[in-house]
């Protein structure tokens, strides 16, 4: 069942304490994109949740959720759109700023990149304060695309992301989570 698949899937994610920082207990997604069952195991999940669904495009979040939204993309037969870190889009952009624990982060998507009433999977690998998610939401909202869902491997609940999402009614699906 997929709860079994997402216990097991969690072990293949590794925990690098105090990186970036002192404090941080960092999940690497790396051990499970590295082993092709896993990989696949984890693709496999999203595809299977999304395929019966008028899906019309994934938007993928910097940089991690290109790798898992592309492959996502391709296997819904739909296209594949990348929400990028400030600087790094080269055609007409629109911008969505937000906070981060020191300082601020700014998202870019291109203006032609979805239409009016596409409907979008919004992916990345992790939701910690959900600041990552919400600035891609918004971005999709403000092209008038609608936002099927948001997704990610994981929730780090204490950070509270999942739970602004859904205090703002905005659908969110885990495959596993870290306390
Ligand atoms: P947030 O905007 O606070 O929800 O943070 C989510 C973004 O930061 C995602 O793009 C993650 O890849 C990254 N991130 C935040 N915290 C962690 C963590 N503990 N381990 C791995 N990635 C993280």
């Amino acid at each position: 069942s997929n709860l079994d698949y997402s216990r097991y899937l969690k072990g293949w994610i590794r925990t690098v304490p105090n990186w970036p920082s002192e404090g941080v207990m960092f999940r690497d997604i790396t051990p499970l994109l590295q082993n092709p069952k896993t990989f696949r195991m984890l693709i496999d999940i999203f595809v299977h949740r999304y395929m019966g669904e008028r899906i019309d495009m994934v938007a993928g979040l910097d940089a991690r959720g290109f790798i898992i939204g592309s492959v996502l993309a391709y296997e819904l037969n739909v296209g594949f759109v990348p929400i990028r870190k400030k600087g790094k889009l080269p055609f007409t952009t629109v911008a969505e700023e937000y906070e981060l624990e020191y300082g601020n982060a700014t998202v870019e998507m291109h203006t032609d990149a979805v239409k009016p009433g596409d409907r979008v999977v919004l992916i990345d690998d992790l939701i910690a304060t959900g600041g990552t998610m919400m600035a891609g939401y918004k971005l999709l909202q403000r092209l008038g695309a609608e936002v099927v869902e948001t997704a990610g491997i994981i929730e780090l609940p204490e950070l509270g992301g999942g739970e602004l999402m859904r205090e703002l009614n905005i659908p969110l699906f885990t495959v596993c989570s870290f306390d």
